[in-house]
């Protein structure tokens, strides 16, 4: 079913503003999602009628809380084919979840000479972890290489696993090639191997249907912030026994069974892994967050955004862009991120001059130096990506402000 996009943005108040004096068009969406009423409301609510700390107080409002913060992570778990709210640890964001594995996990299994898996599209967040895991434990860090610059070389994943990585980590979804992976293949491919698989799905959880179940991995990652949920909540979904076996992350309040003064013992899944007063109201805002998106229907909302970047490929492709990642023959393995470059402009200057037109969108290297600077061979690129309440209309207000930009800075085709 279609989503009814104009009543979808009449929950987003931010849509309806105006920056440099022109409406906003919001197409940064990658980076940071805008938040419908419901998830503000959810929130705001809590703090005006329900906040209280959690696990502490024998009192009924700081029950309610505890059991508003429990049914966050049921729903959650649904949403994602998780077993149970048991497997769904919080953490800030997909970074902390990511770095909680390489430390908890990786101290423990990663040795002296062991190898670990990522590949050339990841995201700083799904390196920086491994790099400074090997530095410690004196392991080798090995990239599955790209082919064509969009998608993973199969051959090359086979090679590399052959040297038996003890863990393998990549994106389900590029954030700069939109490249969604084949993350329940290579998930089967990694664990006959032997090795255990980490799943980035920042870019993967808001923006289609996910079945845990299905891909198998032992941890998935996601944040709260890039599916219409508050910033400062993330997901750490681990299979029961990897979580069972591993060491805390943290240590601290509410995340042991009892503390001795030289040794403790710790909780049951998932509490084990929250030390500390949790980001209660983040919790409850990304309940919000996974009901509405549940409401609209993930394969809709995917559907939505196919089609709003199979049509801005079009019309990129007749603006004349070099546009990054897979091509409108390759959709159905193509998310709604479009990174692209334009002859003889900057991609700050692009951003620049489409921010005066209105039109919100990220330009860098996303976190994805090695990437960007290494395969696309550029400094910086600009990027557009979408989300359930952008339209057609404004993806042609963005692509006119590209003639804009050329005018500016006067280049002839
Ligand atoms: N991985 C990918 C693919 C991302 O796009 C991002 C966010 N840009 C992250 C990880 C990190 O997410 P966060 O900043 O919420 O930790």
């Amino acid at each position: 079913m279609p989503l009814e996009v104009e009543k979808i943005r009449k929950d987003f108040p931010i849509l309806s503003t105006v920056t440099n004096g022109k409406p906003l068009v919001y197409l940064d969406s990658a980076a940071t999602s805008q938040k419908p009423r419901q998830v503000i409301n959810a929130v705001s609510k809590h703090y005006r009628k329900n906040n209280a700390n959690i696990h502490r107080g024998i009192y009924k409002l700081a029950e309610d809380a505890t059991a508003q913060y429990i049914k966050s992570k049921e729903t959650v778990a649904r949403f994602v084919g998780a077993e149970s709210y048991r497997n769904v640890v919080y953490f800030r964001s997909t970074t902390e979840a990511i770095n909680a594995v390489a430390r908890a996990w990786g101290d423990a299994n990663v040795g002296k000479g062991d190898r670990v898996l990522i590949t050339e599209m990841e995201h700083h967040s799904n390196i920086v972890p491994w790099q400074m895991l090997a530095k410690r434990k004196g392991a080798v860090l090995d990239y599955a290489k790209l082919a064509d610059g969009k998608f993973i070389n199969r051959e090359d994943f086979a090679a590399k696993l052959a040297m038996r990585p003890k863990i393998v980590a990549f994106a389900h979804v590029s954030n700069v090639l939109g490249t969604i992976n084949n993350a329940a293949e290579m998930t089967k491919l990694a664990h006959e191997a032997g090795a255990t698989v980490l799943i980035d799905g920042a870019q993967a959880v808001p923006h289609m249907p996910i079945n845990l179940s299905e891909i198998g991995a032992d941890f998935y990652a996601f944040s709260g912030h890039k599916m219409l949920g508050p910033s400062g909540i993330g997901v750490l979904y681990g299979q029961e026994e990897i979580l069972d076996a591993m060491e805390p992350f943290h240590g601290g309040g509410d995340m042991i069974r009892s503390v001795d003064f030289q040794e403790s013992t710790w909780n049951e899944l998932p509490w084990k892994f929250e030390a500390g007063t949790q980001n209660i109201e983040g919790a409850i805002g990304l309940m919000a967050a996974v009901k509405y998106l549940k409401k609209l229907g993930m394969e809709n909302v995917r559907e939505h955004e196919k089609t709003l970047t199979s049509y801005a490929l079009d019309k990129l492709g007749e603006a004349g862009v070099t546009v990054y990642g897979p091509d409108k023959t390759e959709i159905d393995r193509r998310a709604g991120v479009i990174a692209f470059s334009m002859k003889d402009a900057h991609a700050h200057d692009i951003a620049q001059i489409l921010d005066s037109e209105g039109v919100a969108i990220r330009s860098g290297h996303h976190c994805a130096m090695p990437l960007v600077t290494k395969i696309l061979n550029e400094p910086a690129v600009p990027r557009m990506s979408f989300y359930i309440y952008n339209t057609h209309a404004e993806i042609d207000t963005a692509v006119a402000a590209l003639g804009k930009v050329k005018e500016v800075l006067r280049i002839s085709s």
